[in-house]
């Protein structure tokens, strides 16, 4: 399914892609904004003054993002309340802009908390689902400072004897006993939603390394009996995105809830995590012939399609290929909207009652915490070329100012062909030889290649020319980032009128506060 955030590349777009594919072509879709900034936006001058690479931010599309979801739920009749998840992008301006789409944020760590604190989102518009949660993370969300929002609706909770705190996602027992062991301390009862682990899922027990474990644990709900937590909810977050075990982790946590229900706590909600898939890529058919191509490659029977015939987590051993692919699926039939409605619609229990009838009959809220799918289309990454050489075999090289940290999740590869734009002045009628090679690096490491793919440039490619990666808003710019050599990190520019004739940019706010210090802001 293809959403709104998409245009029908023009022609001008057409051209561009022309200029750099892999042997495989992964033509990536496009936002409007970044066709529009790749036709006409001064991108040379840019990279000049801040640095390559440059990553580009614009949060229109995070907007109807969110909307195509509420759409959604409204159609399948149920609430749904999003919380995004910040870790898939440090920029404040995603942020600012889920703060002005009324929708939540859900928190990795006490600086995403404390800045988004600082934005302007109340104790009940956040979440904390931090993977570990020190003492002062834990203080904070149990005694946050009253925002302009909420000025007494703290105290109104509090005589209602309900915790005012920000919701926190409890994962394990220790962590029950730290929260609880501050709650007394400060003389408070804390909010938690209880994040459950190890769901059944079609005669197989679903890995992971957190939550409490639906099958161990059971003596929990009896557990918090005595202790000063108010469960508001049950949690859970799964690897991959099958919408399938989503229903059943649903129907558990329903379980769950009514379970803690019978025991005084006011459960008013299920939070399904993230993991609402998105397509990088155009079209189903560029991505099967990629895989086919891959693994010709890898069993010798077409020429290789990586550097030095990577396969990306596949092997091939006696002609069969092995492995999983250990990349994002790039493709994907059924995203976003038309992933959450076949949840909401999916039959459980009773004839004719599904998943959104379950949980009105429950009255429970649900709530998703997505952060990849709400940044699909609101970001791009600018990298300057800077020499071509030969390695030892023969193959040529693309040096880039940039390293493979910043575009890289924990994926092996992005695999969406880069967009180049020729050094200036320089037309497609540039004289140059066509010619094909390898983006790299550069950390000073055999491995440091942007990506693994051999990529075409039918005219061309020289220093001054820039690559942009498209899409790259959903983890790829930061989640892997590091300073290794005391190379500067990316300047985060946001593209201020995403519509309007100009090309106004600002500086997100993270990159001013990461320079300043470590100090918690
Ligand atoms: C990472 C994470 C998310 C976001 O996942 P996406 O795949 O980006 O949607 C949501 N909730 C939790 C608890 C997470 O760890």
């Amino acid at each position: 399914m293809i959403s709104s955030t998409l245009a029908a590349p023009t022609s001008a777009t057409g051209r561009l892609r022309g200029r750099c594919r892999g042997t495989a072509p992964l033509p990536g879709r496009l936002a409007p904004w970044i066709q529009r900034w790749l036709q006409a936006a001064p991108l040379a001058e840019l990279v000049a003054r801040f640095g390559s690479p440059l990553n580009l931010l614009c949060t229109d599309p995070m907007r109807e993002n969110i909307e195509e979801l509420q759409q959604a739920a409204l159609a399948c009749d149920s609430t749904l309340d999003i919380y995004f998840a910040r870790k898939s992008n440090k920029c404040l301006t995603f942020v600012d802009r889920a703060l002005a789409c009324g929708i939540g944020v859900d928190t990795a760590s006490e600086h995403e908390l404390r800045q988004s604190l600082r934005a302007g989102l109340s104790s009940e518009k956040l979440v904390c689902t931090a993977a570990v949660k020190s003492e002062s993370l834990v203080d904070l969300c149990l005694a946050p400072p009253a925002g302009h929002a909420e000025a007494g609706a703290g105290d109104e909770a509090r005589a209602e004897g309900r915790s005012a705190g920000i919701v926190i996602a409890v994962d394990n027992t220790d962590e029950l006993q730290l929260v609880s062991a501050r709650a007394r301390q400060l003389g408070r009862r804390a909010a938690v939603a209880i994040r459950l682990g190890g769901f059944h899922h079609q005669g197989r027990k679903l890995r992971t390394r957190f939550g409490f474990d639906v099958d161990r644990d059971t003596d929990l709900v009896e557990r918090l009996g005595e202790l000063p937590v108010d469960v508001q909810g049950i949690h859970f977050h799964l690897d991959g995105y099958d919408a399938g075990q989503r229903v059943t982790a649903i129907r558990e946590s329903v379980r769950w809830a009514q379970c803690l229900r019978r025991r005084g706590h006011a459960v008013s909600f299920v939070d399904m995590g993230g993991g609402i898939p998105m397509s990088y890529l155009e079209d189903q058919r560029s991505w099967q012939e990629f895989r086919r191509r891959l693994e010709l490659a890898l069993c010798g029977r077409g020429s290789p399609i990586t550097y030095q015939n990577h396969g990306l987590g596949l092997s091939c051993r006696q002609g069969k290929v092995e492995g999983q692919l250990r990349c994002y699926p790039y493709y994907q039939a059924v995203v976003r909207a038309a992933w959450l409605s076949s949840i909401l619609q999916a039959e459980c229990g009773r004839t004719g009652r599904t998943i959104a009838g379950l949980l009105r009959e429950r009255e429970l809220h649900l709530r998703c915490e997505p952060g990849r799918s709400l940044l699909d289309g609101c970001g791009a990454t600018v990298a300057r070329v800077e020499y071509r050489k030969q390695n030892a075999d023969g193959e040529w090289l693309i040096g880039l100012a940039m390293n493979r940290t910043q575009c890289r999740t924990s994926s092996e590869d992005f695999l969406v062909d880069p967009l180049l734009i020729p050094a200036r002045g320089a037309g497609d009628d540039r004289g140059q030889p066509a010619m094909a090679g390898y983006l790299v690096g550069a950390y000073c490491a055999e491995g440091d290649l942007i990506s693994w793919r051999k990529l075409h440039f039918p005219a061309g490619v020289q220093r001054g020319d820039l690559l942009i990666f498209p899409n790259t808003a959903g983890y790829l710019m930061h989640f892997l980032e590091s300073r290794s050599h005391q190379l500067p990190l990316a300047t985060n520019l946001v593209v201020a009128a995403a519509e309007g004739p100009g090309f106004e940019v600002a500086v997100d706010a993270i990159d001013t506060l990461e320079a300043r210090s470590n100090v918690l802001v």
